[in-house]
């Protein structure tokens, strides 16, 4: 139902200008939930991030920000990031099914 769209993962790229953990840039950007689906997280634009394909095959299943500290990454910093990218992703989604819901009742 609020599965991630390809326009939120292309503004999540965005957003974030690069991975979202080590902040390379240089990298293809692969999506990586935050919390694991494995661990109960789901595939939508609040728990989605873009990172870079060495950081995606060592978090793997592990808890995000355990993770972090491991590899010496500033959770705190990505957690307040990922907070407001997140935020302001989910309100243009309310704006984006609000046009859905007027397209639908204009007459054919
Ligand atoms: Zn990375």
């Amino acid at each position: 139902m609020h599965e991630l769209t390809d326009s939120q993962w292309d503004a999540l790229k965005v957003a974030w200008s690069g991975c979202a953990y080590c902040g390379a840039t240089a990298t293809p950007l692969q999506k990586d939930c935050v919390l694991p689906i494995s661990r109960g997280g789901r595939y939508e634009v609040n728990n989605v991030v873009p990172c870079c394909r060495s950081c995606n095959t060592s978090k793997c299943n592990a808890e995000v920000t355990s993770w972090m500290r491991r590899k010496k990454l500033d959770e705190r910093a990505f957690l307040l990031r990922q907070a407001e990218i997140s935020a302001s992703l989910a309100t243009q989604t309310t704006e984006d099914v609000a046009q859905a819901e007027c397209d639908d009742d204009v007459p054919a």
